[in-house]
């Protein structure tokens, strides 16, 4: 068992509180306004001035108190377009089509209690920044936040960031130096032949063949370019051609994602892809265009700042806890852009109560209640650890 956190009931009423309001009043990227007023509005009460709209619906808080380092902590405020299922919980979703089915209301629960008990209790010397970002599902909300001068307006040490996870026990944290997410790349092909009367293949050049050849030239990337100990995912899902059964199309259309853990990985993958399109445009006489476009990049820990993220978990739920070498997952995470400016770690929150937790993205999902004192007492640690007493 772990230690009880240190956050007063209050606080830990107030959590629940915006937690489920949150979660029944769910918004996607870049709509979060009802949610930055709730954040705006909690954030206000505590005393701590605030900032808004950077990425449109960002909202950053500072509290200071004297001088010492600075730290920046970062939840996120989105929800997802999907229907939540599983309904007579009270804080179900009371927007059709729209779910937070990753936890970011919980996210953002903790992060305000964080806050809450910070501002009371002032327990250290110098400046916080606490960071709630717009858009992380799709639309790299963390991107626009440091392209629109979040760093500059806001300068830090370092940045945290905490993602729960239903795959590991409640009471636990897991991290990892280096990559911790991969990089999210997407691709679309579009093969140019010739259409043709389907009975006379020979007049035209088939762009179903080439791009059926290019779906299985595509999977020998990962088979036979790239080493056994690296990692790689291509994955073709869609194709689009024809309208009919008696015309060859004139094109066809393929897209899909590439996943990697290493930018050195992600070249290599993106050039042979090329190398694949240019060849088997060239066997067949036909045009081949690949759009490769970079998403995500992976979530990359500094090495001190992880140190000091599992040292933080540790002294809540003891060192046993807390897994320091999880293997790297192939989902992606846009805090990764925020690591790209400054030192920082990301660290899971365990939220398993058991074998059969739906996990994130599941439309039975809810953020798990009962972690919401644990993560915020994790940043509180790790403001107390990262700054000098006051
Ligand atoms: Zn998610
Ligand atoms: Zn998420």
């Amino acid at each position: 068992m772990y230690r009880d956190p240190e956050i007063a009931d209050d606080i830990r009423q107030s959590m629940l509180a915006w937690r489920r309001d949150i979660h029944a009043n769910p918004e996607t990227a870049f709509e979060e306004h009802r949610t930055a007023n709730v954040v705006a509005q909690a954030l206000t009460l505590m005393g701590l001035p605030i900032h808004r709209g950077l990425a449109t619906t960002g909202v950053v808080a500072t509290l200071k108190n004297g001088e010492g380092p600075t730290i920046a902590l970062r939840a996120d405020l989105d929800a997802l377009n999907m229907q939540e299922l599983g309904g007579n919980k009270p804080h179900i979703s009371t927007c059709r089509g729209k779910m937070h089915g990753c936890g970011h209301d919980g996210h953002t629960a903790m992060l305000l209690g964080a806050a809450a008990h910070l501002a009371r209790h002032k327990p250290f010397k110098g400046t916080v920044h606490f960071i709630f970002q717009p858009g992380e599902e799709n639309e790299g909300g963390g991107r626009v936040m440091v392209e629109e001068g979040l760093f500059d307006k806001f300068p830090a040490d370092a940045v945290y960031g905490m993602h729960n996870y239903p795959g590991l026990p409640r009471g636990r944290f897991a991290i990892r130096t280096g990559t911790m997410t991969a990089y999210l790349d997407t691709f679309e092909i579009t093969v140019t032949g010739k259409g043709s009367h389907g009975a006379m293949p020979e007049t035209g050049i088939d762009s179903v063949v080439v791009a059926a050849q290019l779906v299985n030239a595509l999977q020998t990337i990962v088979s036979r370019r790239i080493g056994a100990t690296d990692s790689a995912v291509v994955s073709v899902t869609q194709i689009h051609g024809g309208d009919t059964w008696n015309v060859i199309p004139e094109e066809v259309v393929l897209r899909g994602t590439v996943r990697t853990l290493d930018a050195g990985i992600q070249d290599k993958v993106q050039a042979a892809m090329l190398h694949i399109c240019d060849g088997v445009a060239a066997t067949h006489g036909a045009r081949v265009a690949l759009n490769y476009m970079r998403g995500y990049p992976g979530v990359v820990n500094t090495p001190k700042e992880t140190a000091a993220a599992a040292t933080a978990a540790a002294s809540l739920v003891g060192e046993d806890k807390v897994d320091t070498n999880i293997p790297p997952a192939m989902g992606s995470e846009d805090f990764a852009f925020m690591l790209q400016k400054r030192p920082g770690a990301y660290i899971i929150i365990g939220g398993g109560e058991g074998a059969n937790d739906p996990p994130v993205h599941n439309p039975y999902y809810d953020f798990n209640d009962a972690i919401l004192p644990l993560g915020a007492a994790y940043w509180v640690a790790l403001v107390k650890q990262q700054l000098p007493a006051a």
